[in-house]
């Protein structure tokens, strides 16, 4: 998606040669009108599909799940929560999440009322790098008996390989910008 790449080489800056920050227009402040866009577009390629659940995790993928939903007849939301909090009393499905930004392994949690085998669902996420957050999310749909129709990502870092995992295991995943390098402080895209 052009206008998605150009505003990475304009606002985007890279850190080492890993991790991309984006904090201007999508993880801290958030540009709406370019998120209506990134909605649009997952429309585009996902609004066939029967879709009546989005899921997402918490924190940065909140938002643009929230815009997407507009464009999806305000399917439900559902953010999967990276701690236990003390309301839940809920029974909840769980899964592992290693993130390799943070070198850390988190358990995400989604309450089971809010998964069910009748769910046709979108994951979205704001990144998708080794593809664990994506692949626990999937998972938790499974196992409530749900089908996973998508992975919506706005920026995939293909040389991370989550990717290529995710559409190995048959997942249909779409990315609207996909980085294949980034060297000597600059950021190659996919054609
Ligand atoms: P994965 O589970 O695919 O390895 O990583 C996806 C998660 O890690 C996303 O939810 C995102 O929050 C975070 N992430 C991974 N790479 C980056 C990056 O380059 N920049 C930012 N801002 N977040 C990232």
């Amino acid at each position: 998606m052009e206008l998605l790449k150009n505003r990475i080489i304009k606002d985007g800056t890279e850190i080492g040669s890993e991790i991309v920050k984006v904090d201007s227009f999508l993880n801290h402040q958030l540009d709406i009108g370019l998120f209506k866009a990134l909605a649009k577009e997952f429309y585009c390629r996902f609004g066939h599909l029967g879709i009546n659940k989005i899921l997402t995790i918490e924190a940065s993928g909140i938002a643009v799940a929230t815009i997407t939903s507009m464009y999806f007849d305000l399917a439900p939301v559902v953010f999967a929560k990276k701690t236990l909090p003390n309301t839940m009393n809920d029974e909840y499905y769980t899964a592992d999440i290693k993130s390799f930004t943070k070198g850390t392994v988190s358990t995400a949690v989604v309450a089971k009322k809010f998964l069910s085998a009748d769910d046709k669902v979108l994951i979205v996420d704001d990144f998708l790098a080794h593809g664990q957050a994506a692949k626990g999310l999937a998972s938790m749909v499974e196992e409530a008996g749900g089908t996973v129709c998508g992975i919506a990502t706005v920026i995939e870092k293909e040389f991370q390989g989550g990717g290529k995992m995710l559409r190995e295991m048959g997942y249909n995943v779409s990315s609207l910008a996909i980085i294949e390098k980034i060297e000597d402080g600059q950021i190659y895209f996919k054609n």
